[in-house]
């Protein structure tokens, strides 16, 4: 793309009395507009020739990044695959052009597609019912826990409003606690990256009538399968707590074992994460949330209509595209390939647990500390490579955290791609560290102030004038 000839903004293209449009005449008469209700003076819009206008768009979403024009291993994210009869599916005019108030006898077939979807959905965790309507894995963390507290409350149980964290959890878990008024209380990790059996021990024993839950995430944060679930579930059900599966890591267990089966009350499924609908950017997704039996009437309300209806029926089409015996393949596949690149760098990366993961793993950085170059420099030099970055500095369990996930719809080639350019970074790192301390070199726009672009988001023309004035 060539930015000095398109410009970044279109405002810097603007040419006073340019027009890329022509509106046909005007046979309705003029419409006088009330005198307070008009403008003081002309909105200052971009004023572009018609070549123009389509050069400028097309050239800026050539430097968008996606799962279509690049290997994108972020972790912590999973799906990344964006299978196009989905999109085909999520599109037909018959379900996108519905609308949610037109009388019931005519949207029979996108209530079957819903009630399709819960079906599947309820037979892969091992669940009784599903609800649709959250919007996000966050939305259906809050939406089942507030199932757990009107279950407590229902059986007159008012004490119980402490929820169990895991210090390894996706920061959502806590703060979603703390939305549905509950508070939180944090179990420790072992030294291996699983749950201290000893440590929850001793948390129930201080507080068990009031424990309402015990929030886990399988395979945890760093991509480990969380071996003590049938010692943990128990002892929390004994101490009158429900257990709640955060299901954001659903996808390598995909034919491979059940959250229900573990023994888990209350669950959510990120469906843009475990059934396509990648999601860069925040966004779209779908949290549903699904309950063992006789926790079903406790689903509140936490949408209008039926959830995301677009991403339902993309993960629907997935479903139905891999049929019973592929998506047995899905977990395996998603794991061999995660522990594929981790076996290849872990003598040039330091690897803080060892041993078998699941769809994901953490590097703790460099392996040659000596060099100076951090996870952040690392993440900035693959993109010079056309790789998107791992997700970095999560978890918060280690300081220089570099987390890596596959999925499992990648070639060897690529795989083997990625792992050789992390393994020329780390070499660059020892004789180059300056090339790689200063990258991103071949992006449109190279190291911004990540601080300042979060606290002082500049988003609009307007607001660039406005400051730089
Ligand atoms: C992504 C994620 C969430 C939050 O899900 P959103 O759909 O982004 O709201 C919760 N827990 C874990 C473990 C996650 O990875």
């Amino acid at each position: 793309m060539n930015n000095k000839l398109y410009g970044n903004l279109i405002f810097e293209l603007s040419q006073e009395g340019r027009r890329g449009y022509s509106l046909p005449k005007n046979r309705f008469g003029n419409y006088e507009v009330p005198a307070s209700m008009r403008r003081k003076e002309d909105a200052r819009l971009p004023e572009c020739d018609e070549m123009t206008v389509v050069r400028h768009y097309t050239n800026l979403s050539a430097n968008n990044f996606g799962v279509d024009n690049g290997f994108y291993p972020l972790g912590s994210c999973t799906m990344k695959y964006n299978p196009k009869i989905n999109e085909e599916m999520a599109a037909l005019p018959q379900f996108s052009a519905l609308h949610p108030l037109q009388p019931a006898e005519t949207t029979r077939g996108a209530e079957a597609v819903c009630a399709m979807l819960c079906k599947q959905l309820c037979e892969l965790t091992g669940l009784y019912a599903f609800t649709l309507k959250p919007f996000a894995g966050a939305h259906g963390e809050l939406t089942g826990l507030m199932v757990i507290k009107k279950y407590h409350e229902n059986r007159g149980d008012m004490a119980r409003r402490l929820v169990i964290v895991p210090d390894s959890a996706h920061g959502t878990n806590p703060a979603s606690a703390a939305v549905c008024g509950l508070d939180i209380i944090e179990v420790k990790s072992l030294s291996d990256g699983t749950v201290d059996v000893d440590a929850l021990h001793e948390l129930l024993a201080q507080h068990g009538p009031e424990i309402a839950a015990m929030m886990m995430t399988n395979p945890n944060t760093l991509g480990l399968f969380e071996k003590q679930i049938p010692t943990i579930e128990k002892m929390v059900h004994e101490a009158g707590g429900l257990m709640y599966y955060d299901g954001a890591n659903l996808n390598p267990m995909l034919g491979a074992a059940r959250p229900g089966d573990m023994g888990f009350d209350v669950m959510h499924i990120n469906l843009h994460k475990t059934f396509s609908t990648p999601h860069g950017g925040g966004g779209p997704g779908a949290g549903p949330v699904g309950v063992r039996k006789g926790l079903e009437d406790c689903f509140p309300m936490v949408s209008p209509y039926h959830g995301n209806f677009a991403v339902e029926m993309r993960a629907l089409t997935y479903i139905l595209t891999l049929g019973r015996e592929n998506i047995k393949l899905v977990g395996p596949l998603a794991t061999l390939n995660a522990n594929y690149i981790k076996e290849s760098l872990k003598d040039v990366y330091e690897l803080p647990i060892d041993g078998l993961c699941k769809h994901e793993f953490v590097f703790d950085g460099l392996k040659d500390k000596s060099t100076g170059v951090t996870t952040m420099d690392v993440a900035k030099r693959l993109l010079d490579y056309g790789y998107h970055a791992p997700t970095i500095y999560f978890p918060l369990l280690f300081h220089e955290s570099l987390m890596i996930e596959p999925t499992e719809n990648e070639s060897k080639e690529t795989i083997d791609g990625f792992i050789q350019v992390m393994r020329q970074i780390a070499e660059e790192a020892k004789t180059n560290p300056d090339e790689v301390k200063s990258a991103p070199h071949t992006t449109p726009i190279g190291r911004v102030d990540d601080v300042l672009a979060a606290k002082h988001p500049v988003v609009t023309w307007r607001q660039l004038v406005a400051d730089t004035e």
